[in-house]
């Protein structure tokens, strides 16, 4: 036999690894100093208590014959999916719940989504990129092509009308990036995507960071429908990190080559997907509840109140970086010219501080790095205080 030799095309990403290395042996070397990790990308607070008594009351549910639930259905309960749909209309946008798949979170539906498209198709990632999009397509033999995303465009890679690519995934706002489009970068995109034939990957799992007029959704673009497939995800929205669950939408208008691409798709999951458990879809739908939402906006303005700390001190330094705002995510320049990973050994020897050196994100990522806003108010608040220090 032989295995997937396009596992051969991937290339080692030692990031994570490397990061945690460095930091262990500077623990080790300083046991007396306290170390900050300003790189962390799961959430730290906990579920909110709407969700976790939904959660429980779904478990006792499983206790008694009467309220037992099996296999669930492959594209998720109703209520939940009308929970969903509701919660895209609290911003204006059109979704209808049999639109709408719920899944096991949105970075299985990342890799697997384009099982319902050819091999030869070219997939375009923007750069840096959340890795997931570029290994998913390598794994399957697919070509990769890239858009820059740089200074010059403040991060939000632009169509160029001279490429051709069939499959397009953009991550608004985005990780590593923070960098959110407008309605009007968005509606380029959806024109060169119309144009092209395209289909759109928008991955939607930062949207309820976004504090100002950009778009929650895909959808909220004329002509979306058309031409995009949009993936969200509990897990940042809500602190679904561990306990997971998410949601894609594919219109129903939505065709290529003469077959729904949402037929395609339930044909693709009832194959190698057999739901989201019963007392995770019940947390899932207090999630969307009218206290839930009130109950994880806590949560959403404790990190944005993190993000905005740190996005103050770099303003006051004077350094470059995109997101903070519409993001837990910022990403900055590195001061003095440095590489990411001279930034990364000079933040921690100096101020034993932990972030991303944002070469591991793609080639422009390179002199840049990424902080988050996901620690604690006291451990963000003091980690900026020793920033300051070693600049002003
Ligand atoms: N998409 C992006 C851009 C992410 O940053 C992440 C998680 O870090 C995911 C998807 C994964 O989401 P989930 O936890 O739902 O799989």
């Amino acid at each position: 036999m032989k295995i997937n030799h396009h596992f051969d095309n991937l290339v080692p990403n030692y990031l994570f690894a490397d990061v945690a290395r460095k930091t262990n042996e500077f623990a080790a070397a300083h046991p007396e100093k306290e170390i900050i990790r300003l790189g962390i990308g799961d959430v730290t607070l906990p579920l909110a208590p709407i969700v976790v008594d939904a959660m429980k009351k779904g478990c006792e549910d499983l206790k008694y014959k009467e309220t037992f639930r099996g296999y669930p259905e492959y594209e998720g309960y109703d209520f939940v999916r009308e929970a969903i749909a509701g919660y895209y209309k609290s911003f204006g946008v059109t979704v209808h719940a049999d639109e709408i798949f719920v899944s096991d979170g949105a970075k299985s539906d990342c890799g697997n989504l384009p099982d319902i498209f050819a091999q030869d198709n070219t997939v375009l990632v923007t750069d840096p990129v959340y890795p997931v999009y570029v290994d998913a397509n390598i794994m399957a033999g697919r070509r990769i092509i890239y858009a820059s995303s740089n200074r010059d465009n403040h991060f939000l890679a632009m169509p160029d009308e001279s490429i051709k690519a069939d499959i397009i995934y953009l991550c608004s706002p985005n990780n590593p990036t923070g960098a959110a489009y407008s309605a009007k970068q968005l509606k380029a995109w959806v024109a060169y995507a119309l144009k092209n034939n395209a289909v759109i990957l928008y991955d939607a799992a930062y949207e309820a960071f976004i504090a100002d007029d950009s778009p929650r959704s895909i959808f909220a673009i004329d002509g979306a429908r058309e031409c995009a497939i949009e993936l969200c995800s509990l897990s940042k929205t809500a602190g679904f990190t561990g306990t997971r669950c998410g949601y894609t939408v594919i219109p129903k208008e939505l065709n290529r080559d003469g077959h729904s691409l949402h037929a395609l798709w339930y044909r693709r999951q009832a194959t190698k997907f057999n739901g989201v458990s019963w007392p995770v879809q019940c947390a899932a739908a207090a999630v969307f509840s009218d206290e839930g939402l009130r109950q994880i906006q806590a949560n959403l303005d404790y990190y944005k109140q993190n993000a905005a700390i740190i996005s103050a001190a770099l303003d006051e330094l004077g350094v470059y970086y995109t997101g903070g705002n519409n993001s837990p995510y910022i990403w900055l320049e590195c001061p003095g010219d440095m590489g990411s990973w001279q930034f990364f050994d000079y933040l921690l020897q100096n101020a034993a501080v932990v972030g991303t050196p944002g070469e591991g994100f793609g080639k422009n990522g390179k002199g840049y790095f990424r902080l988050t806003s996901f620690g604690s108010y006291e451990k963000t608040t003091e980690a900026i205080e020793r920033i300051k220090a070693l600049f002003i």
